[in-house]
């Protein structure tokens, strides 16, 4: 089965969803998407799309920033991924991008009275972070936009090209990922996670008034410190030199799961060795993001493809 995009209100194989090169969100990346997992259960033949609603939810309020006016509500765009997802024919975990863009072809530079439109397309799961043997980060040289700049709390397009700045500067340095700080100075997340530190027998994040995305892992994390390990978690303002005294730190995120930090600024965090509270919140977050913990079912949009024809 070729891929399929959902694209101008209706399904078509992917080589042919194609947008023409006035329009709008490509100039100015007036557009706003998410990332979502399906995850594949071969033993139940059948999704787990996590938290699909709460991607929806978050997709929605950024169309709000960027007025954007979709004609679908959060359960149609569930049951329009499902039925991409049919049509597809994936049988593997599998990454869901949907976008939210100013579709018109008309070169005005601004967000008002411009057509929108919306797709979505699937691809394969992607290994974005080393979580097993965890990773090795930099302090960015690039800070984090503000929000009155462009508001970081929705997944916005344009704002990508702050990531794409510090992912590429860290990299070509030799560092796996960057980590950004606020026009203040202080710890805000990564280019496509947010930060956690272990500090003092506390688990710490940044909070949403340091420019951060509203990270749903972030929020997963957070609950299952809760519930499986009786851990608070408490959001307060973090210092860059906190970032090199933590026993732990580490990154969430949909594509990066829960990613162990073993070097900041070529100093090590902790004994430079993957955390116990880390590695504990690994083990549980992956039973839960993969619809096996039915505590969380609530996060589980399960969905079974019909068996393909023969
Ligand atoms: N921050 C940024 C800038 C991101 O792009 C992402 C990835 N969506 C995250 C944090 C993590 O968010 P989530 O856990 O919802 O994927």
């Amino acid at each position: 089965m070729p891929p399929y995009a959902f694209f101008r209100k209706q399904f078509m194989p992917l080589a042919e969803a194609r947008v023409g090169v006035l329009t709008q969100a490509l100039h100015y990346g007036t557009g706003c998407f998410d990332g979502i997992r399906g995850n594949w259960d071969s033993e139940r033949e059948g999704f787990c799309l996590f938290r699909l609603q709460d991607h929806y939810k978050r997709m929605l309020d950024a169309c709000r920033i960027l007025k954007i006016a979709l004609p679908y509500s959060v359960d149609d765009l569930c049951r329009l991924t499902t039925e991409l997802l049919a049509r597809s024919g994936y049988r593997e975990h599998v990454y869901i991008r949907p976008l939210a863009y100013k579709s018109a072809e008309n070169l005005a530079i601004r967000l008002h009275d411009l057509e929108d439109d919306f797709l979505i397309v699937v691809t394969t799961f992607p290994t974005y972070l080393d979580t097993e043997n965890g990773v090795r980060c930099c302090v960015s040289s690039w800070h984090r936009v503000d929000d009155n700049m462009i508001p970081p709390r929705g997944k916005i397009c344009g704002l990508y090209v702050n990531s794409a700045l510090a992912k590429t500067e860290a990299m070509e340095n030799g560092f796996d990922e960057a980590i950004l700080l606020t026009q203040s100075g202080h710890v805000s997340e990564g280019t496509g996670q947010n930060i956690f530190l272990v500090l003092g027998g506390e688990l710490i994040t940044p909070p949403s008034s340091d420019n951060i995305l509203m990270g749903i892992t972030r929020d997963t994390v957070m609950r299952i410190a809760r519930n499986e390990l009786g851990v608070d978690t408490v959001e307060r303002q973090v210092d860059r030199s906190e970032l090199y005294l933590a026993d732990e730190v580490f990154l969430t995120g949909t594509a990066s799961d829960v990613a162990p930090i073993l070097e900041i600024d070529r100093r090590p965090v902790g004994t430079g060795k993957i955390g116990k509270m880390t590695a504990e919140l690994q083990k549980v977050f992956l039973e839960v993001v993969m619809g096996r913990n039915p505590e969380y079912c609530d996060w589980y949009y399960t969905f079974a493809p019909k068996p393909a024809e023969e």
